[in-house]
């Protein structure tokens, strides 16, 4: 176990100028049956920055009734240069973000907010644990990607099945984990704690979880009273809620820190 004292990592709040920037799907894509993948494409993109994988920008989309609404998305990668910004959309009982995913073509304008700041992870972290779902599969993605070859990476994913699995490619140690639940089960935290049950995480792991609300919390107790994992040595965030729409519990515990 890690103890608390020991040289805990911490969270630097790096902010951005806010920006409401105006693009254009490039390419939309279904990447798995349950995620699509929209590359955006435009001249405001030249100095987007985002420098933490679980940061967040909203996009602008609109509701049934045409009223314009934000929702939150992760920057799932970016290329200054190209002009371009990824976003992938997890596939739900359709709001209007995935509802605008599900049609989109190339050629959609999408207006996409911040990030209005990045929670830059900084410590002596040699082993990681990263637990998503679905919606948080883009920030693990980027996660795993974005590590180096010194570190050792653990990552639990939930998707409905095999065909939902993706690939990452990346420098750190990486062992990928796939839970298959269905859609109905995506706020039932059961899954996730028979997979994560026996995971090591010895001194100096670092645990990231985002999922549901209720999922995420309940996979946080589980390290913090029954592995005794300290809270410094921990991110949890609930990126949806079940049954209410456009929200989140970004900050559950752990060295979280608030929103910029
Ligand atoms: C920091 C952060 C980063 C995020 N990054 C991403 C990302 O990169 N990709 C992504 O897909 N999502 C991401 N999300 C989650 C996304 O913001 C929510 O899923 C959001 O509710 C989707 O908006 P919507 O308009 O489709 O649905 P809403 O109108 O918000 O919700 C409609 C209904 O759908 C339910 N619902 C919402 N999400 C799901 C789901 N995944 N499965 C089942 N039911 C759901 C709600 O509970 C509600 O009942 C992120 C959230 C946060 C906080």
């Amino acid at each position: 176990m890690t103890s608390e004292n020991s040289n805990a990592p911490t969270l630097e709040r790096v902010h951005h100028e806010l920006k409401r920037r105006d693009l254009e799907a490039k390419s939309v894509e279904r990447l798995t049956p349950s995620m699509i993948r929209v590359i955006l494409i435009g001249e405001d993109l030249a100095d987007f920055t985002s420098l933490a994988a679980d940061d967040h920008m909203k996009l602008f989309v609109p509701d049934a009734s045409g009223m314009m609404v934000m929702r939150d998305y992760t920057p799932r990668a970016y290329d200054n240069e190209a002009r371009t910004l990824t976003v992938d959309f997890a596939v739900h009982d359709a709001g209007p973000a995935t509802a605008w995913a599900l049609s989109a073509k190339p050629g959609d304008r999408l207006q996409v907010g911040g990030p209005r700041g990045s929670a830059v992870l900084k410590g002596d972290i040699a082993r990681y644990v990263l637990i998503a779902d679905e919606t948080g599969l883009p920030a693990l993605g980027r996660w795993v990607e974005e590590l180096g070859a010194d570190v050792e990476v653990e990552a639990f994913a939930a998707v409905p099945g095999a065909e939902d699995e993706q690939d990452f490619q990346s420098d750190a140690k990486l062992t990928m984990h796939w839970i298959h639940r269905s859609e109905k089960e995506a706020a039932r935290p059961e899954p996730f704690l028979n997979a994560v049950k026996t995971v090591s995480c010895g001194e100096g792991t670092y645990i990231w979880i985002a999922a549901e609300a209720r999922v995420a919390k309940a996979i946080r107790s589980f390290f913090l009273e029954e592995r005794k994992h300290p809270l410094q040595w921990m991110k949890a965030a609930g990126y949806w809620v079940h049954g209410q729409a456009d929200s989140s519990e970004k900050s559950i515990g752990g060295s979280s820190a608030k929103p910029a």
